[in-house]
């Protein structure tokens, strides 16, 4: 038997047309989850395609998960369809540039209902059949800037520090009633959003180059270990953050100058 087989398990991605929701969409697919995409955009239909194309089971379902009626209709759709979701990835989130002396209010609200309020609305939506069944698995997108303060993005970092204290709340109130909840914290991974950035052979290098393991991060990098999270392989882990950045975030002492103790 495979070390990690969904082939019972039906799993919703949310934001699954873009560059980290179509790799972790396709991950769930190659362990043989019936996957659905969801997306407010239509490249949500194209990786529901090329899951088919390589015989895998896949919908598309748009939807825009900062409404309510929305989300709540694609639920229904579901359970109509395919079945109820006993994996959900909430991972649809996005940026808006900005200082916090200068970021409007309503470009705050705006982030803040996408990537935080959002990921509370798809659990609650998504989750509610699990907690009737007693069974499930909730894997949050966050981002190293939970962490680490992403200056001059507005919204960001705090929506994403708010992500991760959502899904541990969700780890201790759930967890009694078989749901499990867990964070991936992905580092710099080439996508969609942060193509423009890495068109620019000086900016990729000096990038590439501040990461221990010498690349950037893929789709692939941050899908393998929400497969491992949503899979039985963690039925003994929730609550937890895996980051996933090549190491970058443990490089802080290393720019320390230190006479004496630099590499040869
Ligand atoms: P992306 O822009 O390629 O994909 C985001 C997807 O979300 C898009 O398909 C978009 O249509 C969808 N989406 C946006 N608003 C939506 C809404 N209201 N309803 C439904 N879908 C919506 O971005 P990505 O780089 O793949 O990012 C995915 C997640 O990973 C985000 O939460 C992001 O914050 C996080 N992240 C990305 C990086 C990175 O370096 N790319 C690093 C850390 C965290």
């Amino acid at each position: 038997m495979a070390w990690i087989d969904l082939s019972a398990k039906v799993a919703v991605i949310t934001g699954g047309g873009g560059g980290i929701g179509r790799g972790i969409a396709l991950g769930l697919a190659a362990v043989d989850a019936t996957v659905v995409v969801l997306d407010r955009d239509e490249g949500g239909a194209a990786v529901a395609a090329e899951i088919r194309a390589r015989g895998g089971r896949a919908e598309f379902l748009a939807c825009d998960v900062t409404s309510d009626d929305c989300v709540a209709r694609a639920a229904g759709e579901l359970a109509g369809n395919v079945g109820d979701a006993a994996i959900l990835v909430n991972n649809a989130g996005t940026m808006l540039p900005g200082g916090l002396d200068t970021t409007s209010v309503a470009d705050w609200d705006r982030i803040l209902s996408l990537n935080l309020t959002g990921y509370l609305r798809c659990a609650r939506v998504f989750g509610a059949p699990m907690l009737a069944r007693g069974a499930g698995a909730i894997v949050h997108v966050a981002s190293i800037s939970a962490s680490f303060p992403q200056s001059y993005s507005g919204a960001y970092s705090a929506s994403k520090a708010g992500v991760v204290m959502l899904s541990r709340q969700l780890a201790v109130e759930w967890g009694p009633r078989g749901v499990r909840s867990n964070v991936v914290s992905p580092g710099m991974i080439r996508t969609p959003m942060t193509e423009a950035i890495y068109r620019t052979p000086r900016v990729h290098e000096a990038r590439r180059t501040l990461v221990p393991v010498q690349r950037i991060g893929r789709p692939e990098d941050i899908a393998d270990a929400v497969v491992f999270l949503a899979s039985e392989r963690a039925s003994y882990i929730t609550g937890e953050e895996f980051v996933v950045d090549g190491g970058f975030t443990r490089t802080l002492m290393g720019t320390i100058p230190r006479p004496g103790f630099e590499k040869d």
